[in-house]
């Protein structure tokens, strides 16, 4: 029997310590991530830079560790950009995006000086203009474009199609039209364009494909728009994570060397000097890292499946029922134990929500098991934690850092009484209790 080790130490351990569900992150393999980043990537191609996008993960111990390995930081919302100045994150650094950005998260990136303005729309950057023209600011910008390319991945993680809900086509009026006002616009430094084809991607086919049609659309509004040039390219993210650490690790290179290589050659056919070029991978960075550790509670035989119901689930980890996520599962006191023969039914690993759609893994390979035992899901470090709900008044489960044997505390467990926090009762609600009838 061997136990289950994350970050060099023991689960079995981190669930007594801690308690259960958690997630466990390892470190090293952040790090790891990181330092693979500037060494295949930055490194290897000059003019280039590396975002974190923070959304996949993001608390103030990980903004630090971003900040630390000096890479920049991709933030989405008033609540991500004020959680990245609070940890002192250097704000030229910080790229703001979103597809819609209110007055207050707008104002609020461009007073605290927020490095990369992602623009998605043509009446976003009226706004924008007229604001850092009312402050006496330049706002620097970067135009999304949609490429154009349909991702090979599930549709609610695909962002790159014609029709999609973020940036403008690259074919069409608006774009010409948003680059054509940003250009005229003193206020407005519009450095170039960026796209994000979709997530969770293992093949760099649909990268390549994209550089090659924003290159073209860039040489197109450099001849229609005076003073137009690429300076730069934000290159997007989605790199995939694999399910379980016996599977070969997707190198970063396999995509940034493709699409390097793409721009490069493109730039030339067009008569362009390649420009500045970065990335902002998010769950490549912290999906591998991250495991959860849940309590299995009731096992339940029923003809042809068994549910292994655990004490988290969707409250914790949506991606299931969200958009079909699939993960591995491991015992954790017995982590080498082969898959049992569950009477020759399908195992499934659901959760103790309130939704038949609460599922974990829907055909689970997983040991005997009995109530009390610890179970473990890999590759669960990039949208959990911060996709997680209260839902059925569930806390959040507790997150650990963990690395070199030493395992720390770095957001605390939700307590019922914490999910309490701004709940207000009326007075005409305060009165006694009547009678009852
Ligand atoms: C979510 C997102 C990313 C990161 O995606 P990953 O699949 O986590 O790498 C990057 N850029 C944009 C615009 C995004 O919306």
């Amino acid at each position: 029997m061997s136990r289950l080790f994350w970050g060099g130490v023991d689960c079995t351990e981190l669930a007594r310590r801690f308690g259960t569900p958690l997630y466990v992150f390892d470190e090293t393999v952040i790090r790891d991530r990181c330092a693979e980043v500037k060494r295949d990537f930055l490194s290897r191609w000059p003019d280039t830079g590396a975002y974190y996008a923070s959304k996949a993960f993001q608390t103030q111990a990980m903004i630090r560790l971003v900040a630390q390995e000096g890479l920049g930081l991709d933030v989405v919302s008033m609540g991500e950009l004020v959680a990245a100045l609070k940890a002192n994150f250097p704000p030229e650094h910080i790229e703001l995006h979103g597809n819609a950005k209110s007055d207050e998260e707008l104002s609020l990136a461009l007073d605290a000086g927020v490095g990369r303005i992602i623009v998605d729309s043509l009446m976003e950057l009226d706004v924008l203009a007229n604001m850092a023209e009312k402050r006496g600011k330049i706002a620097p910008v970067l135009l999304r474009v949609t490429p154009g390319v349909d991702a090979h991945t599930h549709a609610y993680i695909a962002t790159g199609q014609t029709g999609s809900k973020f940036g403008l086509p690259l074919e069409g009026e608006l774009l010409l039209r948003a680059v054509r006002f940003a250009m005229e616009h003193p206020n407005i430094d519009l450095l170039g364009l960026h796209f994000h084809v979709g997530s969770q991607l293992f093949d760099p086919g649909d990268h390549v494909q994209s550089v090659v049609r924003v290159v073209e659309a860039a040489a197109r509004l450099r001849d229609d728009v005076p003073g137009f040039e690429l300076r730069e390219l934000n290159l997007g993210g989605g790199f995939g994570a694999k399910a379980n650490p016996a599977e070969p690790h997707v190198p970063v290179a396999l995509f940034t060397d493709a699409m390097m290589n793409t721009l490069t050659q493109e730039c030339e056919r067009h008569g362009m000097k390649r420009p500045y070029a970065s990335t902002e991978a998010g769950r490549w960075f912290v999906s591998e890292a991250g495991i959860t550790i849940y309590r299995v509670e009731s096992i339940k035989a029923l003809p042809g499946i068994t549910y292994i119901a655990v004490d988290g689930g969707m409250a914790d980890n949506p991606r299931v029922p969200l958009y079909g996520a699939v993960y591995d599962a491991v015992a954790v006191e017995d982590a080498d134990a082969p898959a049992y023969d569950w009477g020759g039914s399908k195992v499934s690993i659901v959760g103790k929500c309130c939704e038949s759609g609460d599922v974990l893994i829907e055909d689970a390979k997983l040991p005997s098991v009995k109530r009390g035992d610890l179970i473990a899901l890999y590759n669960t470090g990039a949208y959990t934690f911060s996709m997680a709900s209260n839902y059925n008044r569930l806390g959040r489960p507790a997150v650990v850092l963990a690395g070199n044997g030493n395992a720390e505390l770095i957001v605390e467990r939700q307590t019922p009484e914490d999910l309490l926090r701004g709940e207000l009762i009326p007075a005409r609600l305060r009165a006694e209790e009547k009678a009852r009838i």
